[in-house]
């Protein structure tokens, strides 16, 4: 039996004030650029698979795939 990954429907995430990368909100550290400055106020959540050829990536600056937020308060 396959074990699928974890649902994020529902479930609470926090962004990274300085990256604004997504994590769960059990995460206290944002695995990207270590800091623990996380905010559960943010906004427009984008997907970047392939940050060199993402015109996004690009724009937002995100060298690391993941989850990023647009806005983080
Ligand atoms: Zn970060």
């Amino acid at each position: 039996m396959d074990k699928r990954g974890e649902k994020e429907g529902g479930e609470e995430m926090k962004a990274c004030k300085d990256c604004g990368m997504v994590v769960s909100s059990k995460t206290d550290i944002c695995p990207n650029c270590k800091t623990s400055r996380l905010s559960d106020e943010w906004h427009g959540l984008v997907i970047i698979i392939k940050p060199k050829k993402s015109i996004i990536a690009e724009k937002l600056m995100i060298k690391t795939r993941g989850k990023y937020a647009l806005k983080v308060r």
